[in-house]
């Protein structure tokens, strides 16, 4: 017959796999909706820009805020939020599995809770979820390019000159002057359907457009992209300000 044995735990264990973060490094941790192209249609987003469901998602950014206290920047565009956390910061022991499913499930679950009090005309009517990945970044410079790029997406030739993230917490108002180039074509890609085009047909215009010749097109279109609301050109930032005493 069978005898009892007694499994030791580090056995079971050993097989886990390291996934502690390289030290002394900013983590930056993104959070993207799943299938968020089908959920805004199924929510009727306001295409491009559908504020409530900008609104909501700074929400939930802000209680990230709350809940995590090593936080010190996040920025955040369409259904996509981005979190810098303090390079010291020794959450989880700096377990990206742990802070990446904590994250993720508290960011979730907020977004659920929170959904009614800025859709309060508008039931839930399917389970929305996010990914999320971790990366570290070890200087200033490379998570300002990472946000940078988050930020602009298409014109990656701007990188560097305006986006900025300080260092201590006087964590600024960055994104101030540059213009939001991935908000600037769905803008156009929007204003073209609703002169007439097809969606394939806008596509095809805007392929390959410069900065300069999307301003073209909505000029043209009677449209200054500068008179939008900056939460769409830009995207939104929270930050923990310096409390002075
Ligand atoms: P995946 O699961 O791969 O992330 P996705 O459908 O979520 O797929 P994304 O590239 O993340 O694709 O794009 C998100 C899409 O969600 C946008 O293209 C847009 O259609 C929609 N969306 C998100 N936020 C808003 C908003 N505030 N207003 C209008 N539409 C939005
Ligand atoms: P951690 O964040 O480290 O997981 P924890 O408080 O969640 O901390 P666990 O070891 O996961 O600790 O234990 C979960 C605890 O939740 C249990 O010890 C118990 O107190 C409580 N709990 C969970 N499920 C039930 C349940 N069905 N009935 C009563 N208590 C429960
Ligand atoms: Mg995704
Ligand atoms: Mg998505
Ligand atoms: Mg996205
Ligand atoms: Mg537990």
């Amino acid at each position: 017959g069978h005898s009892l044995v007694k499994i030791s735990s580090e056995y079971v264990k050993s097989f886990e796999v390291e996934d502690k973060l390289m030290p002394s490094t900013w983590i930056v941790l993104r959070i993207d909706g799943r299938h968020f192209h089908q959920f805004s249609d199924k929510h009727e987003f306001k295409k491009p820009n559908d504020e409530r469901a900008l609104k909501l998602m700074n929400a939930c950014a802000e209680a990230m805020f709350e809940e995590f206290p090593d936080l010190v920047f996040s920025y955040g565009v369409s259904d996509e939020y981005s979190f810098v956390f303090k390079k010291t910061t020794e959450l989880y022991n700096r377990r990206s599995s742990k802070i990446v499913s904590m994250t993720v499930s508290f960011f979730t679950s907020v977004y659920v809770m929170k959904w009614k009090d800025f859709f309060p005309d508008k039931d839930l009517k399917s389970i929305p979820s996010f990914d999320a990945r971790t990366v570290c970044y070890p200087s200033t410079k490379i998570v300002r390019d990472y946000l940078a790029w988050r930020q602009m997406n298409f014109d990656l030739h701007l990188l560097g000159k305006g986006v900025f993230i300080p260092t201590d917490y006087k964590l600024a108002t960055a994104f101030s002057f540059v213009g939001h180039i991935n908000n600037q074509y769905n803008t156009c890609f929007w204003k073209l359907i609703e002169s007439g085009m097809t969606k394939s047909e806008a596509q095809n215009r805007l392929k390959g457009t410069q900065t300069q010749h999307k301003n073209e097109i909505l000029f043209q279109l009677e449209v200054n992209h500068s008179d939008l609301p900056a939460i769409f050109r830009k995207g939104s930032c929270v930050f923990r300000g310096k409390v002075t005493e």
